[in-house]
């Protein structure tokens, strides 16, 4: 039998993450994956997917509805959907191989099949073809992801009634999508198709869509999307969902409790992510699971079982990979006896919608509810220059700060590039940073990242261009 100091079960981005850090650390490490891909959901059916087809969907869109005002004369723009999967899928390959190259270069075993606790020392590895093999590790890091939820009175046939999955790998361009749950993947997927030219209605319990995040981005991008032809049925119940061949019918009750009805030709249901651990055999090792199907840690990750780890989308907390890649690294550095630590206060959220949108910290809700006073200040992204140069004028920057010491306590912003501004917020926040301290930082003339110092500006009430 094989034994390992570490065993990682699962390959996506908690999960190679760990296994690459606890092998820089000298442990000797192995890796379980039941799929034949390495990378997770993050890399095969996420983010890495989601966002191919989101550049590809942006630059038809931008030739379609810009080129003309930028002088661009093309005659006919046309959508080669078989063209744009092919894409999408060539650059799920090279990442996914990417972590294989990364997997030997570090000298981490690879073990391709079904994981299982035998107990809490030894794991059961089932493969494709049958068979069973036994290996023996120190420390096990549970990194088995999550899987699309759904509601309990809904059929997912993956053919019409679809989960994200199945929406980035579609045969057609969807005539109607009805998108149940107005998140971050409902959104993306919704606007991906909206751009190609399919009829998009989202559908969302809550009064607002991405409700999580600070009200304002809320308003900000249900604004900018409606413009760009989603429609959206905020406060509205989904009760049934039907399939035919051919069609989907979705009834709803709407704000006031009286039922509608939606047809389309594929509903996707994107309400959210459940834990995934089916087969783990958890109650071999003694390691406990919540209510929610979460697994149960304390704060340094370590489940009940004092040798296990758990991290990522299976643990509490954000569904995000960057989160699932920070825990990988804490607990490799904790089973060597390191003290890392991670701020989950300063995990950044983003929506890679157009325009983008980005979020740290707290938002004005948190604050309030929390009784902590603070000063706001606000940049729109139409008084900057780089913005108009590039036509993307939409959004605004938002800074919470402390009242009484400056200190910023919360990031929101909307507009082109968020994603990538946020970055600089988070260090400056890491750092503990005042509005004053970015205020007085140059920012580079013209970028989309002066939205972010004339927006600490402003928290002192002397921004220079608004
Ligand atoms: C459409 C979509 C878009 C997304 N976009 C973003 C984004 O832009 N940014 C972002 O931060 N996050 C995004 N996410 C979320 C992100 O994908 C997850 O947060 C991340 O993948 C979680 O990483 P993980 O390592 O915990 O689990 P996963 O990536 O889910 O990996 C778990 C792995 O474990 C394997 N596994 C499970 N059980 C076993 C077993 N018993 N034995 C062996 N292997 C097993 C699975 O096959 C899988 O490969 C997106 C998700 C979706 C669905």
């Amino acid at each position: 039998m094989k034994t390992y100091d570490v065993a990682v079960i699962g390959s996506g981005p908690g999960g190679y993450v760990a296994a690459i850090r606890c092998a820089q650390l000298g442990l000797k490490t192995a890796i379980i994956e039941k799929y034949p891909t390495l990378g997770g959901t993050c890399l095969n059916v996420g983010c890495i997917p989601s966002k191919a087809l989101l550049d590809s969907s942006h630059h038809y869109h931008d030739a379609v509805n810009h080129f003309e005002k930028h002088g661009i004369d093309i005659k006919e723009v046309k959508v080669n959907f078989e063209q744009m999967i092919a894409r999408k899928d060539e650059v799920v390959t090279q990442t996914s191989s990417g972590i294989n190259f990364l997997m030997d270069k570090n000298k981490i075993d690879l073990f391709q099949g079904v994981g299982s606790f035998k107990d809490a020392t030894h794991i059961n590895i089932a493969n494709a073809e049958g068979n069973t093999e036994t290996l023996e590790a120190k420390h096990t890091i549970i990194a088995t992801g999550s899987k699309p939820a759904t509601l309990p009175f809904i059929k997912l046939d993956k053919k019409r009634v679809i989960t994200s999955t199945e929406a980035l790998s579609l045969k057609e361009i969807p005539k109607h999508l009805i998108v149940i749950g107005g998140g971050v993947i409902g959104l993306e997927l919704g606007s991906v198709y909206k751009r190609l030219g399919a009829d998009v209605s989202v559908i969302e319990y809550m009064p607002k869509i991405i409700p999580t995040m600070d009200e304002m981005l809320s308003k900000e991008l249900q604004k900018s999307l409606k413009k760009q032809g989603i429609k959206f049925y905020t406060g509205h119940k989904v009760t049934a969902v039907n399939t035919s061949v051919k069609e989907v019918t979705v009834t709803v009750d709407d704000k006031k409790g009286n039922p509608i009805e939606f047809k389309g030709d594929y509903c996707l249901v994107s309400v959210g992510r459940t834990p995934y651990t089916n087969g783990l055999a958890l109650e071999n090792a003694g390691v406990k699971v919540s209510e929610r199907g979460q697994i149960e840690t304390d704060n340094h990750l370590q489940t009940s079982t004092s040798n296990i780890y758990a991290i990522g989308d299976v643990v509490k907390g954000a569904m995000l990979a960057h989160k699932a890649e920070e825990e990988g690294t804490m607990v490799a550095e904790l089973i060597v006896g390191q003290k890392p630590h991670i701020d989950y206060n300063l995990i950044p959220g983003v929506v890679y919608t157009w325009p983008e949108v980005a979020a740290v910290g707290k938002t004005e809700t948190q604050l309030k509810e929390a009784g902590i006073d603070y000063k706001v200040g606000s940049f729109p992204m139409r008084a900057l220059g780089r913005a108009r140069a590039s036509m993307d004028i939409e959004g605004q920057v938002k800074v919470l700060a402390d009242a009484n010491t400056d200190e910023i306590l919360g990031v929101h912003m909307i507009g082109a590039r968020a994603a990538d501004m946020i970055a600089e917020v988070v260090v400056a926040m890491e750092f503990r940073a005042s509005s004053e301290d970015l205020a007085r930082i140059s920012h580079a003339h013209p970028t989309f990242t002066e939205a972010i110092k004339e927006a600490c500006l402003a928290v002192d009430g002397r921004s220079i261009h608004s």
